[in-house]
């Protein structure tokens, strides 16, 4: 009843669009800190379009990142999956389908999250596995399964490549994060799949342009401990 009127209140496209509320559990773009810490993630994949690039460049940089993956690329790719985890990179769970989260079954929303879940550990993954939804978008049977199961929700607070005009330069990618970021800042990137090769491009350049202005690279886990430190 409260749900029904949350949303009638809020209006639902207000409500399914909103990155820092939804009506249960926690949300996390950011982490409160007064360190110069961030968290470097990646969406979607694995791709091995661009999956060997990118974690070269982060293997030479020595950066640790979060790959948020799905449970269908993986279930494709598991060697991708396996050198992500080898590498020492953090595996955080971005559904099995890639479905909008909107107004589905709780039935398919456990299936989606535990069948991730399952192949992700199969990469020899062993830390914590973060949830973020399919398009920052969540309504109704997905946040109450992530509260009943207290699985913490990650969004992010600055994302480059979601305006076209600063994704289609690797320069632009640089300079927006590069303005954007703060300290417990939560950075969005997809550089996998063929169609973001700006995004791959701009990895390297942007860790040595906030390395230069003094921020450490950490895994959103090790963010999160940061929280209001
Ligand atoms: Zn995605």
């Amino acid at each position: 009843m409260i749900v029904l009127l949350a949303v009638s209140a809020l209006g639902l496209d207000r409500l399914v669009n909103a990155r820092g509320f939804q009506l249960y559990g926690g949300i996390t773009p950011r982490v409160e800190t007064s360190a110069k810490v961030v968290a470097l993630t990646f969406d979607d994949g694995p791709d091995p379009a661009g999956a060997g690039p990118l974690l070269d460049t982060l293997a030479e940089a020595g950066v640790p990142a979060t790959f948020y993956l799905t449970g269908r690329e993986l279930a494709q790719h598991p060697e991708l999956g396996a050198r992500i985890a080898a590498d020492g990179h953090e595996i955080g769970n971005h559904t099995y389908s890639h479905e909008r989260m909107v107004l589905v079954s709780p039935d398919f929303v456990a299936r989606e999250i535990e069948d991730t879940d399952a192949l992700i550990r199969a990469t020899g993954y062993a830390g914590e596995i973060t949830f973020r939804p399919p398009n920052g978008k969540k309504l109704l049977a997905l946040p109450r399964y992530l509260a009943e199961h207290e699985r913490r929700t990650i969004t992010w607070d600055v994302e480059p490549d979601s305006y076209p005009d600063v994704a289609a330069s690797p320069a632009r990618i640089v300079d927006h994060a590069d303005e954007h970021v703060r300290p417990g800042s939560i950075i969005l990137l997809h550089a996998m799949y063929p169609s973001r090769e700006q995004s791959l491009r701009a990895v390297g350049p942007l860790i040595e342009r906030l390395r230069d202005r003094g921020y450490e690279f950490v895994t959103v886990s090790e963010l999160l401990a940061h929280e209001g430190r």
